[in-house]
């Protein structure tokens, strides 16, 4: 189903997980792909298979917690494929702990990545975005983004503040830029690597993470809200597994 129209859509932490089930999947239906991640090994890999497939990729290192390097991420986009039409700003981490284990260079990573790496992906694509008339962001937050469970409050503020900020930027950019927000329950990642304290992180993968989702059912929901015509503004859009009760 080739219903992309070229449309050029860059993925932020396209390397592993979801980044890459929307790579992939937006890539088999006829999107230009950019993607952006630290482990440009992957992505080099990531991309020779789109492409070998039929595809149209391309790939750059990216660290989102530096605004200069989202900048030249979204003018890689440019000097590729000539515009931009959709940024994904999917990189995330989550090392969950409890507040009292003060593991404070973990709150400054998840807030300087889930957080600022999203604000920064906003300031880059957005006066692209205003120039041509037409643009769409698509965050990728979590059910975090309004449930909080213990170990996950600094995760979830990041995820309340990422919810927060696109709902504001979608009253104040007019109808010719999109803004979706999509909160993935517990899908099928790496994201439980990030985890320091290994029993919480034996906890996570064996409670919280039995019931997976495969990280294509978020891809196909992104895929959705990108489809739809331009006077559609799909703005959130929640997918958990059938399970999961939280
Ligand atoms: P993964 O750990 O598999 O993927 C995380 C991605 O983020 C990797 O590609 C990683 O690439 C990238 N990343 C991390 N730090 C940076 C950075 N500084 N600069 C650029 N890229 C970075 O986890 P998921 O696929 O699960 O995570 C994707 C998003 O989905 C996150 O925002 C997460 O919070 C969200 N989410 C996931 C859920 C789940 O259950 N899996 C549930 C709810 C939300 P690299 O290391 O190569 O830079």
């Amino acid at each position: 189903m080739q219903d992309m129209n070229g449309k050029v859509v860059a993925v932020t932490g396209a390397s592993s997980g979801i980044g890459e089930a929307i790579a992939r999947r937006l890539a088999a239906r006829g999107a230009r792909v950019v993607l952006g991640a630290r482990r440009t090994d992957r992505l080099e890999r990531l991309a020779a298979e789109m492409t070998a497939a039929g595809g149209s990729a391309a790939f750059t290192s990216l660290d989102v917690t530096s605004r200069e390097a989202m900048q030249a991420f979204v003018g890689f986009a440019g000097e590729r494929f000539g515009r931009l039409d959709v940024l994904v700003n999917n990189a995330g981490l989550m090392p969950l702990s409890l507040i009292h284990d003060l593991k404070v260079a973990e709150w400054d990573r998840m807030i300087d990545v889930n957080l600022k790496g999203v604000l920064y992906g906003i300031a880059a694509a957005l006066p692209v975005f205003s120039a041509q008339g037409s643009g769409h962001f698509v965050n990728i937050s979590s059910v975090a983004d309004r449930r909080i469970v213990s170990t996950a409050a600094v995760y979830s503020g990041t995820k309340y503040a990422v919810r927060a900020i696109s709902d504001g930027l979608r009253q104040e950019v007019g109808p010719a830029i999109r803004v979706t927000l999509v909160a993935p329950g517990a899908t099928e990642s790496e994201l439980a690597n990030a985890i320091s304290d290994p029993a919480l992180r034996r906890a996570a993968i064996e409670d919280y993470r039995r019931d997976l989702l495969p990280a294509d059912a978020i891809a196909r929901a992104v895929a959705y809200a990108i489809g739809e015509p331009g006077d559609v503004d799909v703005n959130e859009i929640v997918v958990r597994p059938t399970a999961q009760v939280y």
